[in-house]
């Protein structure tokens, strides 16, 4: 069994697992990186005390996750000098994501010169979507010189979600399709036809589709002009709201769907409309992918949300009977594996996500290990 070091560095954090084989172990989280009273003074000395904390003995890999991989990368990549230029050069692509992955690239590469390392992308799953899927009917001279088009994004979780659920059905992947619904702080949705995806919610960046924590998830854009235009709203400003105060902390004052769930059930109507609001748009990609695929075999639900919350999986799936899909209330409650009637022609299950599992393996897949 090969060790491999999973690494996913975000702006103030960095989060680490070291597996041998799919055991894990040893896990960590480094926080408020740069701040003053936080865990490291930055990415490098980060990096230096996951390293010395962790024996690091027998290490054949080290996988980062990228989130932005832009149109280029479409699968795991063994970083070389001219990968960590590649990355560099898609950073306006996903100004707030990939520096701090590319900052963690150039520090590991130094601190373990000897381990090969891999750049697993968030959006690479998302390469088998076909043009009709990711081309969004705008000036295609703009799109084309700018790079504008759906890339979608949690595709480590989707890939990995997808293909557990094949294995639960006892169905070969290959001949299986699978609505996936990450549902966790961020949120989207994928349909995987036979092992692929085909379509997905996010967009351009992780702010479209679902509503999210703090994210809008779908808007029409003129909501955008009009801030600017009749609101005054500096673009910066319009970003911070739409990313940081929107989704459900926008709708009810808290991010967390937990404090939603419990202020809906004291009946306060705009924890209640929070909810129908989130739930409904899950409902609508369901439908949308159904019609994608044709053929459902089974809707799976993952992530914080996805995994815990039997009020938004039941409600999410409400009233689709006749569409084939259905939830047995004892079974969401319980939050069994399989969660829909039997003999149900959709089956509906939770399936815990494991995203550095994936990159994990997807890392060693990569160096042939
Ligand atoms: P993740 O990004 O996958 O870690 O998901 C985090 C989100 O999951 C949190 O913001 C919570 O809103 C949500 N979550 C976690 N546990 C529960 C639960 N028991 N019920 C509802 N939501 C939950």
């Amino acid at each position: 069994m090969t060790r491999a070091l999973v690494l996913n560095c975000g702006s103030s954090s960095v989060k680490y697992r070291l597996f041998d084989g799919a055991g894990t172990v040893a896990k960590g989280l480094i926080e408020r990186i740069g701040e003053s009273g936080g865990d490291a003074a930055d990415h490098r000395a980060a990096l230096q005390r996951i390293m010395s904390d962790t024996d690091l003995d027998g290490l054949a890999a080290v996988g980062h996750r990228v989130v932005h991989g832009g149109p280029e990368f479409t699968s795991a990549t063994v970083i070389d000098d001219a990968v960590t230029s590649r990355i560099e050069a898609l950073i306006p692509l996903a100004p707030l994501h990939n520096p701090a992955a590319l900052s963690g690239i150039e520090v590991a590469r130094k601190l373990l010169p000897d381990v090969p390392q891999v750049a697993v992308f968030d959006t690479a799953f998302h390469a088998t979507i076909p043009p009709a899927g990711v081309t969004w009917a705008i000036d295609a001279s703009l799109a084309s010189r700018w790079q504008i088009r759906r890339y979608g994004f949690h595709g480590t979780s989707h890939a990995y979600v997808s293909r557990r659920t094949a294995s639960l059905l006892g169905r070969p992947v290959a001949d299986t399709n699978v609505i996936t619904l990450h549902l966790g702080n961020g949120a989207s949705a994928c349909a995987v036809q036979g092992g692929q995806s085909v379509a997905t919610s996010m967009g351009m960046s992780p702010q479209g589709g679902l509503v999210m924590g703090t994210r809008s998830g779908e808007i029409d854009p003129t909501v955008v002009f009009h801030l600017h235009r009749v609101a005054g709203m500096p673009i910066e400003e319009i970003e911070r709201s739409l990313t940081r105060q929107a989704g459900l902390l926008g709708l009810t004052g808290e991010n967390d769907l937990r404090a939603v769930l419990r202020r809906r059930a004291e009946g306060e109507p705009v924890a209640k409309l929070a909810f129908d609001v989130y739930t409904r748009r899950i409902r609508e990609y369901v439908g949308a992918y159904l019609a994608v695929l044709g053929r459902v075999d089974a809707i799976a639900f993952t992530a914080g949300v996805g995994e815990n919350s039997p009020d938004v999986r039941g409600e999410s799936l409400s009233g689709l009977e006749a569409l084939g899909i259905a939830v047995d209330p004892a079974r969401n409650a319980a939050g069994d594996t399989f969660i829909s009637p039997d003999g149900s022609p959709v089956a509906v299950c939770v399936v815990p996500t494991d995203e550095e599992l994936e990159i994990a393996n997807q890392s060693r897949a990569a160096l042939g290990l």
